[in-house]
């Protein structure tokens, strides 16, 4: 593949970052990339033993500030030739005590000995405009770094190792192949009727190009979910449980990461893994009708929250009447998917809940104890039923799942592959059919990264973290 974008001034430059994350630990590593990484790296480097430097091959030995010949640390030090790096140039990687008074000083003296700061993302901008991954798979990399569950890492995985690439490339090739014959008519027009044999065009457009589009669409939405995850709300008057559930969901499945801490007035988030579905759940404690002034603001945010939650969990005391409150709380949910949870089963067991159902006709009820830790597995089977229709026979790993960017692209495929058809089926000039090809084409080459514009790339790259 052949790279046609290119990042300006920057280009040739050598660049370096610290590319281990920041605080104390076993190692740090300085990745340098560029013509001058194994310059940079000979003038700084003391190897113990001294032997011509080796493409792949660990060395050890001191770093120091060339300067004034002063110790910068205990080092081991490689370079990898550019044949085989993960730039496509020569890269050096230097593992060195991760103290980050350590890892400033070295990065400061690779600095001022012929590296810029690397910008995020670079290094494996550099890798994608090398042409050593498309763009899909450079994607990937910030993917793999941010999944959440082992689900949205197959994908991720699954994703770097090419299987979007290759699924569009053979959608590729079937385009081609009818641009070929289609070139051939446009070069002979007195033969073209001759050339073109419309049905079995037709028939190998919809098996090769419009049938796999359609799929790769559909695994699209059904990916979304691992990938995006979903948001939930925990919604109910005063002390039916809110708290409390969402303190027994988090004891039951490992927390992801706690994002906000917060107040009881104010909105607490946090994320667990539901069957591989990361859920951010919020709470929205202080919601109810009748606001005390302090709260107006807390219940104002929590609205917005309901609103634009992908699921709502209502809560009920099953130990108590309903109230006006419940009423007038479930009337304000306009929420698609909710799911009614009658909470504090331990202290009515037995007691008959259909009345409870009835009343809310329209959720999907649930039965738990949160102090007691009951029903809370049919609680989140509830909840991924709800948001996961036909994911059940889906393999994360081995499935290619486009992402929003992809499937504009895709979707924009697809139509014009329709009109493709069309001018097939109307026998329209082979020139005005090879528009509808290359149109097609266009949409493909964009997910790839062959023709996508640069402020798209720069908003791709930029979501990556320094040294990556
Ligand atoms: P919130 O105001 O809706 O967040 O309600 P909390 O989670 O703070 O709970 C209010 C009270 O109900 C607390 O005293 C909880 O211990 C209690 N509670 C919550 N869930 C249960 C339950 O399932 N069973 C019982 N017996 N008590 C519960």
């Amino acid at each position: 593949m052949t790279a046609v974008h290119h990042s300006h001034d920057r280009d040739g430059a050598t660049i370096a970052a610290i590319a281990t994350p920041p605080g104390p630990g076993g190692i740090g590593i300085i990745r340098i990339s560029g013509p001058e990484a194994k310059a940079i790296l000979t003038r700084l480097f003391r190897p113990l033993k001294a032997r011509p430097t080796v493409s792949h091959q660990l060395t050890y030995g001191w770093l120091i500030d060339p300067a004034n010949e002063r110790t910068l640390d205990e080092v081991m030090a490689v370079f990898m030739a550019a044949s085989h790096s993960y730039t496509c140039e020569d890269v050096v990687e230097i593992q060195c005590h991760s103290s980050y008074l350590v890892l400033q000083e070295i990065l400061a003296v690779v600095l001022k000995h012929g590296a810029v700061l690397a910008e995020p993302g670079e290094f494996t901008k550099r890798a994608f405009l090398n042409g050593r991954i498309d763009l899909t798979q450079a994607e990937a990399v910030v993917e793999l770094l941010q999944a959440k569950t082992g689900e949205g890492l197959q994908i991720a995985l699954s994703q770097l190792q090419g299987s979007l690439h290759d699924q569009i490339g053979t959608i590729r090739d079937g385009l081609v192949a009818i641009r070929a014959v289609i070139e051939v008519a446009i070069d002979f027009p007195d033969e073209d009727l001759e050339i073109i044999n419309p049905k079995e065009m037709l028939n190998n457009l919809h098996l090769n190009v419009i049938s796999p589009l359609g799929e790769l669409i559909a695994d699209a939405e059904r990916g979304k979910i691992f990938r995006e995850g979903i948001s939930v709300v925990i919604m109910g008057r005063p002390n039916v449980g809110k708290s409390s559930l969402l303190n027994s969901l988090l004891q039951e499945d490992r927390a992801i990461v706690t994002e906000i801490p917060g107040t009881t007035r104010d909105i607490i988030e946090e994320y667990l893994n539901i069957k591989g579905i990361p859920v951010r759940i919020i709470d929205t404690a202080g919601i109810r009708e009748n606001a005390e002034a302090v709260e107006e603001i807390g219940i104002k945010k929590a609205r917005q929250k309901q609103e634009s939650a992908d699921l709502v969990l209502m809560v009920v005391d099953s130990a108590m009447e309903l109230s006006e409150e419940d009423h007038a709380l479930a009337a304000s949910i306009n929420n698609q998917h909710v799911i009614l949870v009658l909470n504090k089963t331990d202290l009515v067991p037995g007691k008959d809940l259909q009345p409870y159902r009835d009343a809310f006709p329209k959720f999907t009820p649930v039965e738990i104890s949160a102090k007691e830790h009951q029903g809370l597995a049919g609680l989140e089977e509830a909840i991924f039923s709800k948001v996961s229709d036909s994911s059940d026979h889906w393999d994360p790993g081995h499935t290619a799942v486009p992402n929003v960017r992809h499937t504009n692209s895709l979707v924009g495929a697809l139509a014009a592959s329709r009109q493709l058809a069309e001018a097939l089926q109307e026998n329209l000039p082979p020139d005005l059919v090879a528009i509808e090809v290359q149109s097609a084409l266009d949409h493909l080459s964009d997910i790839i990264g062959e023709t996508t514009t640069e402020d798209v790339l720069d908003m791709i790259f930029t979501r990556f973290c320094l040294g990556k």
